[in-house]
Order: C-alpha cells, then structure tokens, then sequence
C-alpha cells in the first residue's frame, strides 16, 4: 500500500454508495508513521453489505492449501455513543477460484465463504489493538483465487492481509537429494517425495520422502550408499582416499589398504597385490595379499624296513598362510636319462597334499637313482599356477627359480660316487648314510656344503661334475643324499587375478563372534577404535546391563562432528563380561542398513571400554509411541513398521537372527524412522526386563517369541517374523503391552488353543492381516521379512488401502475396565477412572468442565467429551468407549478369539 500510495487496485462494492461510503483507504498515523488501511466504518447504518475484493491472485500449480494473514482493528460497539443495534464487531472472509482475471466484474454470488472473522480484542476509544488471524483455505484446484472481504456493518480497519503456502525445503537426506515441494492440504496431508541419489551414490530403491502440510519432511525410505570407491563425507560422496579402499556401495568408510597391497590413488575399489603376493580364491578380495611359502626346510632322508622316510620342517616364512600343504615329485635317472617315477612308487599317506611333513617311499629299484623333491604349497601357490599362462614364465629359467629342496637319493655299493648335472653357480650339500643289509639306516655323516663353478662355459649344456670320495661303506650300501640348497628367489605374476570386484563380490553374511578364539580380534575386525578424547559424554539417556547409556558427541579430526549415543562398561567388570559387552560391537559393525543402529565405533584400548553408535533423538520406539498416544496417523505407523521390515530382511539376508525384535527393542530417531538395535550374545536376552527364564536355564521374552521357539528353541528368521508380527500390534496400539496384563502362562495357553491377539482400534484392516499371517502356527507359511516390506511399501503408496479398518472390539481391544476398578470396586472418582483408562492428561478439563462425580460422566454425549478439550480422536474413542462400557454391565469379556 505504501509503495503504490494507496492504490493497490482492489475493488470496492457497491460502486454506487452516495454519502455513506464502503470500503475505502485511509491514511493513518501510528507511533509517528504513516500507514494505509482499507477502512469501514457505518455502523449506524441498516443493512450493510460492503465487499473490498482483491486483485486476481495466481496460484502455484501445486499449491492447493494457502494461508491468508491478516491484520485489523475493530471498533467496540460500544464506544459508539447511543450504540446503534445494527452495530457489528464481525466481518467475513470469502474466496472465489477462477481460471483468468476477470478484471471488474464482481459477482457477489462467485464467492464462497472461508471464515467468520472475529477479533480477539477490540478497540476502546482511546486504545488501538491490533488483531492478527490467520485461515486456511483448502483444496484450490484453479489457476487462481480472488479473496473478498465483507462487512455487514461493523467499524474495521484492514492494515493488512498475507496470502502464502507452506513448502518443505530442498534438502538432502540420506545422501539423497529432495526437491522443493509444496506441502499437500486436507485431501493429501503427506506428500510422497522421490529423490535422487546424490552424486556418485547408489541405491537399491528410490529413496522417498514425506512432506507433511505444516512443511516438514517426515519418514524417508530407501537410502542412497556411496558407490565402490566413494564414502560419505557431509551429504557428499566422495572418493577413497589414496592408499585406501571400499570395495562395495555402502554406507562403510573407505578403509586403509590391507597388508602386503598397492596403495593406489583415490578412488580405489580394491587394492591389487603387491608384486610377488596373492590372494587364493578363498580369500576375500579385501583381505590382505599373502606371498607363496618359501621351501620346506631340513628335507632329510632315512630308511627303515625297506622303506624310505622323507621328512622335512615347514618352510621358514609361509607367506603369512595357515594352509599349507606339500606334494612329492620324483624323477629317477638312469644314465643321463631321467624320468619321472611314475606310478612305479608308493606314497604313504600320498604323494601330494600333505599337511604333515613327512612321507614314506616304497617299492624303490635298487640300482637306480632317484630324485625327491618336496614342495610347499598354500591357497595362494594353487592360485599362481591356475592364474599364470605358462608362456610368462621362460622355462629356462623356471626350474632354477622354483622355490623347492630337490633331495636327490643314490643307493651305492661302493663308496665313491661321481655327480654330474649339476647346476653351475649353485650351493650343494652332501650328506653319506650307511645303510646294514636289512635296509636299516645307520650312522651319517656331517652335511658338507660344495658349490659348482658358474663359468660361462657351464652355461652351455656342460654340467660340472663332482667328485665325492667315502670311506664309510660299512656293509656294502650306503645311501649317498644331496640336495641343492634353496634359492629364495619369489617369482609370480602379475596378479590380476582379482581386478573386477563384481565378479569377486561375496555373499554377505553375519559372523558370529563367538567362531573368533580371542572375540577381541572380532571387535578389531568389525569395529572401528576410537580415541576417547574424541568422545564428549554429555547426559545419561539410559542404562543398559554393562552400565550407563550417555548422550554426547563424537569428533574425530577431519569429520563433522555428529551426535552419538555411548554405552560404557561399569567399572570393576571381569574379562567375560568385557567380551560380552563388545560382541554387540562385533554384531552392530558388521551391519550396514538405515534401518539398523549404526556403529560408529569402540573404545577397546583404554581401560572404559565403550561402543559408541549414532544417536536416537527419540529413544526407544515402545516409549514413544505411549508418549505421543494417538497422535500419529496410520499412515505415520505403517512408514514406521515398513522401517523396522526393511532393517529385519537385511538381517535376515545375512542370516542374523534378532531372537529380541520388540518395540523396546527399536530406536526412533527425530525423523521417526526406526532402526533396530540390541544386538549382542549372551546379552541378547540377559538384557531384557521381559526376558523369562525357560526350565532350561535360558531367557525367553514369552509374549513376543514364536511357539516353536519357546518350545524347543527353534530360533530362525521365521520366528523373528513372528515377534516383528507383536511389534506390529505394539505400533497399531502405541505402545500398549502385548496380551496387556495376562500372565506369561495364560499368552502361551491362549497362543496354543489358537487365541491371537485383536486388532487395535482403528487398525487398517490390511495391516492386521498380516500380523494374522506372522502368527501363522507353521512358521513355513509365514510370509518372509522381503514379502512383508513389498506389502508395507504397497500399502504405503496406494492410502486408501488403509482406509478400511479391522473389526474392532473396544471391550476386549482396549480391555476398559467396565463398571469398576481393578480391585473390583466402583471407581470411586473420575481421576481414578481416567487413570484405569490411561487417560489421566484429561482430569483437568473435566474438572474444569465441572465434571465431578461418574454420575455426570455417565452423562456425557460424544459431543461433551470434545468440548471439554479432547481432541484426538484416539483420546475421544477411548473416552467414549469405556462411558459405554461403563453403562453396560455385561461387558467383560476377557478372551478373545480369532
Ligand atoms: P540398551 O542397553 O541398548 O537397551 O540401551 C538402554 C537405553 O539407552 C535404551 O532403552 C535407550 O533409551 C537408550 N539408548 C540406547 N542406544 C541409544 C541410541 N543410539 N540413541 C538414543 N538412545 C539410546
């Protein structure tokens, strides 16, 4: 008004008002500045209709839901001297839609009414007060709107008017980026986002979001994951540091590149071996590289009943491997010719294969020459003869370069023998045996070192040639042994063995930390250590079985600092408990999923051991939902149950069985999404208030375990969908205790005679299906935590499927005391009452309301119990229900049948 001087261009009707004037602007003072107002003020007039239209409003496409702000004074009738009847302090807020401006064509009759507009205070004559009201009008659907004002006869100044839409803000969550949007209006009040994924991530499912109509994103799904080579540095994908790794889209950091790799630049998806290091087909591409066993050492002969024993001590550096083996190559010479054995000998056990450093030969010619060789092999040697076309390796130079102790055996008759062959250049040792008729061994000589020349010469097919001379033929044989000495050359290929992670990826699954000897190194595998200096605890939020559960904050140098949850191990633990404390590091760590508490890591090395996960604004899930008692929406609960799905087939997929999924159990975090939690081993249940020992000493949480499971401990993902069927139930019913107050004894008898539990008021009719399916007797015909997600998701994205709701019983749903208190007795006053119906928040609007004794109570219409200020229509169900309940006698039931 200021800037155009007045002229705002909205129109007044009627055109025509002779002396009496409508609507008009005015200028005014106030606190020494000058304002405009469109004014009205006939009040001693009949019959006053004077309309103030605006000009033609455009209307956002999407924005169906507008506000309209405005600021006015009305003047107190009764400052009026001789107050006219006909004066109003009222005027009335109209809209009308149309597709164009229609420029000054006003028809009273285009208008529709959105509001009676009244002040919340009146202007005296000497005061000035200033009114701000603010009214919604919903379901716009043209490409734009006219607002009029009508004054039917009061004193109004109109100083001015805002007309704007709620929006949710760009953002990005979960790596995933969300446009603007326009919050949604009566008849759409989530609406349902997609996003994209941010810059080099990825992710399985579109990752969708709510906006709610006051302009607040609410329940994502689905999550972006860095891709190979990337990890999540603020909102950002970012590349793996050089000399660091991720082999996988995950929410995991880049990891340092394991023992004995190549330090490649950023972005690396695995770190290739170092040149001379393997990894075995077993071994998991992001494991460390191992190099090929140097020789078996010591290779002694002997004889013993005709037989020859060959035993040797490991090679010196396995090459970091555990699996090694040995085979046995033989060659026998006559002359200059030598051949391999054949299967003319025997092994005993085997000639390849062996794990154990010995091995008997038998069924040997006397008169020949023989040549054992014994070599080692691991995972990794396998690897390099399948992986290494022969053609890279000259075989020229192969056989000098293989890393193995030829023992070579000559039987003699006499005690000189000549060598020839040799290897120029080469180091060998000489040993003599005496062997007595019957092949028994007996004494030996020292082992003598002589080295062959390595002229040039030699290098052409001449072999050096020695002479060795003994005088210690005793009975006639004696067995001359000499070997050459290792060479501990490594020679490999080049490993590619293992370029394409896609071909490698492993199937991920859980590891119980119990299959590590020492479960410290499972926490060192699974779980990053943090320094405790980078940790600030800030509040105890809690307290677990090992000690206090803090609030506070996590910095490590370089990141963004994030709120973190901190578990700590209570002083004065034994070594056991200490280990029991961190395998719920060992589990959380091996998990990667949105819906799966997120370890940030653990401190182990300082003497408070803590686990330190991501923070939950809104703590256990059972707990805020009897917080926030019927304030959420169907729709809000199934996002929430859809979570807790997702989380569980990602467990189940890795064959993790939670064997506690309960409500307490999960964790909500300021967005609600829901993440489960509770991990651990022996913990699991020892944890639980709910826990109840079995008669075979274990802990059973009864109302939320499957049959079989109770029965004969058959824990399994299919007994996990029967408790996440409860946790079901436990959502629909906002935390209410499951089977409410009937004894373990009585849930399992009921559970048995095939009694379930009732749908919760206002349950969707699809939703407790499937709870009915999850508490199938045949844990065979449950469905399966990915069937239960598709349904979720399902339901999720078509609303009206919601709408029909489950049958519902408010005398065995709700179990409402009827006619009296649980001692049995009336209840004896309306606070008591409203406390056995856990409605205690509502005693003082009744008593304000001057409701007093359940006689009045009895009284009171659906209509009373509103206007006293119950306004959740939860909080009116229950109310009006149990007033029913209360005026029928005959209501208790206390079974329930499917
Ligand atoms: P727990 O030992 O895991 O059962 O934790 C004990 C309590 O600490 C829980 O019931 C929660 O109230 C709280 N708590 C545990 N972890 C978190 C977390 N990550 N965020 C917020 N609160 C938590």
């Amino acid at each position: 008004m200021r800037a155009t001087g007045g002229e705002l261009g909205w129109l007044t009707w009627p055109l025509d008002q002779g002396d009496k004037p409508g609507w008009e602007v005015i200028q005014r003072t106030l606190n020494g500045s000058q304002f405009y107002t469109f004014s009205v003020c006939n009040v001693g007039e009949r019959e006053q209709d004077n309309w103030l239209r605006t000009t033609f409003i455009q209307r956002r496409p999407s924005a169906s839901r507008v506000f309209v702000e405005l600021q006015f004074i009305v003047r107190d009738c009764n400052s009026f001297d001789g107050a006219s009847l006909t004066c109003k302090e009222t005027f009335n807020l109209f809209t009308s839609e149309s597709d164009a401006d229609v420029g000054t064509t006003f028809r009273k009759g285009q208008f529709k009414k959105v509001a009676t507009i009244a002040p919340d205070e009146i202007t005296s004559k000497n005061e000035l007060r200033i009114n701000t009201e603010t009214k919604v009008v919903e379901n716009l659907s043209r490409k734009g709107f006219y607002l009029a004002f009508q004054d039917i006869g009061a004193c109004i100044a109109l100083l001015s008017v805002r007309v704007y839409y709620k929006t949710c803000p760009a953002t990005v969550k979960s790596l995933a980026s969300f446009p603007e949007t326009v919050a949604g209006g009566e008849n759409q009040a989530l609406r349902e986002v997609s996003g994209v994924c941010v810059e080099n991530a990825i992710s399985e499912e579109l990752p969708r979001i709510y906006c709610t109509v006051d302009g607040e994103w609410v329940v994502p799904v689905g999550q972006c994951q860095c891709k190979p080579g990337y990890e999540e540095v603020e909102d950002e994908c970012q590349e793996c540091k050089a000399g660091s790794f991720k082999a996988e889209a995950s929410g995991d950091k880049c990891t340092p590149c394991p023992a004995n790799t190549q330090e490649l630049d950023s972005g690396a998806v695995v770190c290739p071996c170092m040149d001379g290091f393997y990894r075995a087909p077993n071994d998991p591409p992001t494991g460390p590289c191992s190099g090929l066993p140097s020789a078996p050492r010591d290779l002694v002969a002997t004889t013993s009943a005709g037989k020859l024993l060959l035993t040797w001590s490991p090679p010196e550096d396995t090459g970091g491997r555990t699996d090694i083996t040995y085979s046995i190559e033989c060659q026998r010479c006559e002359g200059m010719v030598c051949q391999s054995c054949g299967e003319k000998i025997r092994y005993e056990p085997a000639g390849v294969g062996l794990t154990d450093t010995k091995v008997s030969v038998s069924e040997l010619d006397a008169h020949l020459n023989y040549t054992f060789t014994v070599e080692a092999h691991s995972g990794v040697t396998v690897l390099t003869s399948q992986a290494v076309p022969p053609a890279n390796r000259p075989p020229s130079t192969s056989d000098d370069n293989l890393d193995v102790t030829t023992y070579t055996v000559l039987i003699l008759e006499k005690n000189s023998v000549q060598i020839k062959d040799l290897v120029p250049g080469t180091a060998y040792l000489f040993r003599v045996q005496a062997l007595s008729s019957d092949g028994s061994p007996g004494g030996s000589s020292m082992e003598e070192q002589f080295e062959t020349s390595g002229t040039e010469g030699n290098q052409h097919g001449q072999r050096s040639t020695q002479m060795i001379q003994r005088q210690k033929s005793i009975y006639g044989f004696c067995i001359f042994l000499f070997r050459k000495r290792n060479s501990h050359t490594r020679q490999g290929p080049e490993d590619t063995y293992f370029s394409s992670s896609e071909q490698l990826k492993p199937l991920k699954t859980y590891v119980d930390p119990h299959t590590y000897e020492d479960p410290n190194t499972a926490v060192l595998k699974f779980a990053t250590e943090i320094h405790p200096s980078h940790i600030t605890k800030q509040k105890v939020i809690g307290a677990g079985e090992f000690g206090e559960v803090y609030r506070g904050i996590l910095k490590v140098p370089g990141r963004k600092e994030v709120a973190v949850a901190i578990k700590t191990l209570k002083p004065g633990y034994t070594e056991k408990q200490r280990q029991d404390f961190l395998s719920e590091a060992s589990i959380m760590g091996q998990f990667s999923h949105q819906n799966i508490i997120r370890l940030e890591g653990v401190v182990t090395k300082f003497k408070h051991a803590m686990i330190v996960t991501e923070y939950m604004e809104n703590g256990a899930l059972d707990r805020y939902l009897r917080d926030h008692d019927g304030e959420f929406a169907s729709f809000q609960l199934v996002g929430m149950l859809r979570g807790i799905a997702a989380g569980m087939k990602y467990l189940s997929d890795m064959s993790y069985v939670h064997r506690d999924l309960a409500a307490r159990n999960i964790l909500v975090n300021n967005t609600l999404e829901c993440k489960v939690s509770d991990f651990g081993l022996s913990r699991v249940l020892e944890d639980d208030p709910e826990g109840t020992y079995t008669t075979s000493g274990g802990k059973i949480p009864i109302r939320w375990t499957a049959p079989e499971a109770i029965a004969y401990r058959k824990f399994t993902s299919a007994s996990d969908v029967w408790s996440f069927g409860i946790v079901m139930w436990e959502v629909m019913a906002f935390g209410e205790r499951p089977y409410w107050d009937m004894s373990n004894h009585e849930v399992m008898k009921a559970i048995n005679e095939a009694f379930r539990l009732p749908a919760p008021m206002d349950c969707p009719s699809a939703v407790y299906q499937l709870m009915l399916q999850c508490w199938l007797q045949d844990r065979s015909k449950r469905p399966r935590f990915g069937d239960i997600v598709s349904l979720l998701d399902k339901l999720l994205r078509s609303p009206d499927s919601l709408k029909t709701i489950a049958d519902f019983d408010p005398r065995i749903s709700i179990r409402l005391p009827s006619t009296s208190g649980s001692d049995g007795s009336p209840f004896r006053s309306v606070s008591e009452w409203l406390e056995s119906i856990k409605m205690s928040q509502y005693s003082e609007n009744f008593a304000c309301a001057g409701v007093v004794t359940m006689d009045q109570v009895l009284q009171m219409k659906n209509e009373d119990i509103k206007n006293i200020g119950v306004r959740l229509p939860g909080h009116l169900k229950r109310i009006a229900y149990s007033i029913l309940g209360l005026k029928d006698q005959t209501s208790t039931l206390s079974v329930f049948a499917v």
